[in-house]
């Protein structure tokens, strides 16, 4: 039999299935290469998903400002507290305003799930192609072909290819004549040139830090990993790096002038892991001994921990990183619905876009917000 519907889902992930549960009349279906729907909500932030932040602004995102300015206004962090709120959700608070469930991410896949007609969600389906026909698109998957009036790309980006990501959405947008920024992995960890392999040795240690990348300066913890360097700070200075240095301060908190004349061993007061300022003090050749008894020569190498510069030598790829930098570029979709501005009735919602938010829930935010907006387009 042939399967047709009115608007066709690509992707049932955050976006796509915010998308279907805004959706009043039963005149869709939502597909997906996963056995089942929401794969990365289920393990996002650590299993309790980081749904979004209560600090929210267009400048957490990168991306064109005034695209995401209006599409945020239309459904902000407090219109998605209240939509879930309604639907019995339990949220926490936690640090730097993040929004957590209380108990697990699966109650938040639950939520969509009832607010989903079942028989709508088709599973196990990877799509391969999309064809513009006469009265809309057959989207072609591994499982036949589906027709559809409205088309709604929510496959999102390349991150975590073991949970279904795939190239699918740059593709499709690319087919119909859109443009796709240059794509790169985003929210994730560095891997080091062999001068900062000893990082390596303190894999486990956090510590707080400020790194300055261009003219941002990022706070927060810098997690020493086995790869490399990894933690909150780090993963958002990789959405602002494109090779080359960034400085980190190791110790932030430290005023050097103030410390020069205790008598305390130095490792004592630089307000590091104990092993981290073994470590540097050895990487810099300054034996551990009483403040005062410190060189001026000495004292130059550490304050070189206020703005060690180095250059990654990459990140640990889309396979650890939490998204994709780059997408289908924004001045050829209309903001108002989400529709491209290219073909009528084909639509771009989520990180397939090119908007890539900061760590600390921007990212679901923007899925849920885009998908909004879309479903608010279609009553129109
Ligand atoms: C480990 C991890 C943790 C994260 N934690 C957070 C967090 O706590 N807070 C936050 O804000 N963001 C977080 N993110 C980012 C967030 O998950 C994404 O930005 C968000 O899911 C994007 O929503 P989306 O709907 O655009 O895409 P997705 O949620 O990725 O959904 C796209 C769907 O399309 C499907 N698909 C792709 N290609 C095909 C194909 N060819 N055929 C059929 N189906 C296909 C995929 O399987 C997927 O189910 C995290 C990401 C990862 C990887």
């Amino acid at each position: 039999m042939k399967k047709e519907t009115e608007i066709l889902i690509l992707g049932a992930g955050a976006s796509g299935l915010m998308l279907a549960s805004l959706l009043e009349r039963d005149n869709y279906l939502i597909l997906d290469n996963n056995p089942k729907v929401g794969s990365k909500i289920l393990v996002s932030g650590g299993g309790k998903c980081n749904i979004t932040n209560g600090n929210l602004k267009p400048k957490n995102y990168l991306a064109e400002q005034r695209f995401v300015r209006n599409v945020l206004k239309r459904f902000d962090n407090y219109d998605l507290l209240e939509w879930l709120g309604e639907r019995g959700l339990k949220l926490v608070v936690r640090k730097n305003h993040q929004y957590f469930c209380k108990n697990s991410a699966k109650e938040l896949v639950s939520l969509f799930e009832k607010e989903i007609n079942s028989k709508k969600i088709l599973l196990n389906q990877k799509i391969k192609e999309v064809k513009k026909i006469d009265r809309g698109f057959e989207v072609v998957t591994s499982r036949g072909s589906i027709f559809s009036k409205k088309v709604v790309v929510a496959t999102g980006g390349l991150s975590f290819p073991k949970l279904g990501a795939t190239s699918i959405g740059y593709d499709i947008a690319k087919t119909f004549g859109h443009k796709v920024s240059t794509i790169s992995s985003a929210l994730v960890g560095f891997t080091l040139q062999p001068e900062e392999f000893f990082f390596k040795e303190l894999s486990g240690i956090s510590t707080e830090v400020k790194i300055t990348i261009g003219d941002r300066v990022i706070d927060g913890s810098l997690l020493f990993a086995h790869k490399g360097i990894s933690g909150p700070a780090v993963l958002n200075a990789s959405l602002y790096w494109k090779k080359g240095k960034i400085t980190i301060d190791f110790i932030p908190s430290v005023n050097l002038e103030a410390i020069k004349s205790s008598k305390k061993n130095i490792s004592r007061v630089l307000e590091l892991p104990n092993r981290v300022a073994k470590a540097f003090l050895e990487k810099l050749e300054v034996e551990d001994r009483a403040c005062r008894e410190l060189t001026r020569d000495e004292w130059k190498k550490i304050e070189t921990l206020k703005s060690y510069s180095f250059a990654p030598a990459g990140t640990f790829g889309f396979s650890k990183a939490e998204v994709t930098k780059g997408g289908v570029v924004l001045d050829e979709v209309d903001s108002s619905n989400m529709m491209s501005k290219k073909v009528d009735n084909l639509y771009f919602i989520g990180e397939v876009l090119d908007v890539t938010g900061e760590l600390g829930g921007y990212n679901f935010q923007w899925a849920f917000s885009s998908a909004y907006v879309c479903a608010k387009g279609f009553r129109r």
